[in-house]
């Protein structure tokens, strides 16, 4: 596929204009891998082709359950195309089991159970570090109205339950995860961006391993392993996106 005009690179993502659709855009996963606000920046070979294809076949599971989403097509191993959205500049996080930044700002257990799920919105924003923001930030700061944050938070939960059963029956315990939502041309809020190891953390169901970016940020192991391993477990019965796998 021709690639239009470069509109935005992100730190993991390039996204280009579609050769014909002005509604449409290509979304291509670079093998970059950045944590801590960029302290942490490197070159996994092989990750953008798993979190792309990783992505797609979440994206094609919440499709089929009724969540909208921007996904459109895969091009090849690690481009696809998604509808152009207006973003919110904001993060939605949804945790089963308290870890990561959960634990350090607050008095839960490493590992406890979250029943039911937490859900958090974070400000994206690198200038000021992701800061977690409530309702009252929101409305002040023009970042969405109410009902589109309640949309948000029951299309979030509607997410956990669907990827939650589909990873469980991979062996696969969705512990957190975020998502980013924006507006589509129809005027449908959908969600966006990505759903892979980057995004999420996924711990192995006997082992309790991580099989996502938390073998990068701790220094773990072999990041491409773990990606891979997520990506076959994921992927399993689409021989199409497996055969795209890398190695
Ligand atoms: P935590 O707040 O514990 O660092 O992250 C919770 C979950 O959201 C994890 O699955 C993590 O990967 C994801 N997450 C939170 N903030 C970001 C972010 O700025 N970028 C990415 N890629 N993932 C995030």
């Amino acid at each position: 596929m021709e690639m239009g005009r470069l509109v935005y690179e992100g730190k993991a993502k390039s996204l280009y204009e579609h050769p014909e659709e002005d509604d449409l855009l290509v979304m291509e996963f670079r093998d970059d891998i950045t944590a801590f606000d960029m302290e942490k920046v490197d070159r996994v070979e092989g990750k953008g082709v798993c979190n792309c294809l990783i992505s797609a076949r979440l994206f094609e599971v919440l499709e089929d359950e009724g969540v909208p989403t921007h996904y459109v097509d895969l091009v090849d191993e690690r481009r696809m195309v998604v509808e152009r959205l207006d973003m919110f500049k904001l993060e939605v996080i949804c945790r089963n089991i308290a870890t990561g930044s959960l634990v350090k700002r607050l008095p839960f257990e490493e590992g406890e159970e979250l029943d039911p799920p937490i859900v958090e919105f974070d400000y994206k924003s690198d200038e000021y570090g992701d800061p977690m923001v409530n309702m009252d930030h929101i409305r002040a700061l023009g970042l969405a109205s109410e009902d589109e944050v309640e949309r948000m938070r029951e299309l979030t939960l509607r997410v956990n339950e669907v990827l939650s059963e589909f990873l469980e029956e991979r062996g696969i315990i969705l512990v957190d995860f975020k998502l980013e939502f924006g507006v589509n041309p129809d005027g449908e809020i959908v969600v966006g961006d990505e759903i892979s190891p980057d995004t999420c953390r996924f711990w192995d169901a006997e082992t309790r391993e991580s099989l996502d970016k938390d073998i990068f940020r701790e220094d773990k192991g072999d990041v491409l392993a773990g990606y891979l391993e997520a990506a076959r477990r994921i992927l399993e019965g689409d021989e199409e996106k497996l055969a795209m796998l890398p190695g």
